[in-house]
This record gives structure tokens, sequence and C-alpha cells, in this order.
């Protein structure tokens, strides 16, 4: 059974990391998309939030072969405990390829088991950004096109609107 481990902010999932996900899925036997906790930075959203959203988004898409998580730590630590030796990341534009260039190396580096397989989202998700949406919503603009249902139910009622 090949799991893949999907890791990243999600702070908050949008529709951009919900396509890499599908895609995911349907490439493994299994995806473990984890929030990965970051002591330094505080985030937008608790983790344990990020957690019950994605739990819920993946509920509304309808995927069945995923699980959710949280980690602390190197992400090859994380994945060798859970039995996977591929991560799976999205690529957006050239801007991207460099960081994700040099941090699937760098896993590589330090552990060679470890492969990262990138996907590409559709178009009309490829652009979506997680801090595009918080400046949006801190601006009071509609995000409901960008983010899962769940997201935006969540977010409006945080606003009390
Ligand atoms: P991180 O802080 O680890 O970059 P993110 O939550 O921002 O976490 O992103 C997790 C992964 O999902 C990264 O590989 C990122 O490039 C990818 N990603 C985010 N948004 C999109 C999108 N719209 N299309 C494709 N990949 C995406």
């Amino acid at each position: 059974m090949k799991t893949a481990i999907y890791p990243g902010s999600f702070d908050p999932i949008t529709y951009g990391h919900l396509d890499v996900l599908k895609n995911g899925a349907e490439i493994f036997d299994k995806v473990i998309i984890a929030v990965a906790k970051n002591g330094e930075k505080k985030g937008f959203l608790p983790v344990d939030k990020r957690v019950e959203l994605i739990k819920e988004a993946i509920r509304e898409t309808g995927l069945e072969n995923v699980e959710v998580d949280s980690f602390e730590g190197l992400t090859i630590n994380y994945a060798e405990k859970k039995g996977a030796d591929v991560l799976l990341r999205g690529l957006r534009a050239v801007s991207d390829f460099e960081y994700e260039m040099q941090l699937s190396q760098t896993n590589s580096a330090l552990d060679e088991k470890i492969k990262t397989v990138f996907v590409i989202a559709k178009p009309e998700y490829n652009f979506i950004s997680s801090s595009t949406i918080k400046e949006i919503y801190n601006n009071n603009g509609d995000i409901s096109k960008f983010v899962p249902l769940c997201v935006n139910k969540f977010l409006q009622e945080q606003r009390g609107l």
C-alpha cells in the first residue's frame, strides 16, 4: 500500500489545496494531509481549527482514502512514523518552484528514501493561496469562490455576518 503525506500550513484550506489532494488520492492508496505546527509562527487559525475545517472540506468533497492529522517537527520524521516515503506538494507558479525544489532536495538529503511528488492544480484553482484569502477576508472581500463552503461559513461567522 502506497501512502503519501501532504504536509502544509493549510491556514486555511483552499480549493487549490483540495485539488492537489484529490489528485494525490487518485495516485496513491492513501493520502495523509497533515497540518505542520510551526512553533514560531502563530498563524491565522489555530491548528485544531484548521484540522477540523480540512475534515469538513473532505466530507464535502467525498474523498475516502484521505486522513487528516497534524504534526510537529521534521516532515521526514513524521513520514517515517506513518510508514510513508512520498511527500505530496503542489506547484502554482515558477515562484513556488525554487522553494519547493530546495525543500524536496533537503528532505531527500536528510532521508534518501523520501521522494516528493508535485501536482499542478486545475487552472481555475491554481492561483489561489491562503495568504491572498486572508488578505481578501481581512478587507471584507468575498472569498467564497476560493475556499470550501465550511471555511467560508466559519470565517463569515467569525466576522459576525
Ligand atoms: P506551506 O506553508 O508548507 O507552503 P501551504 O498550505 O501554503 O503550506 O501549501 C501546502 C502545499 O500546497 C504547497 O506545496 C503549496 O505549493 C501547495 N499549494 C497551495 N495552494 C495551491 C494551489 N492553489 N495550487 C497548487 N498547489 C497549491
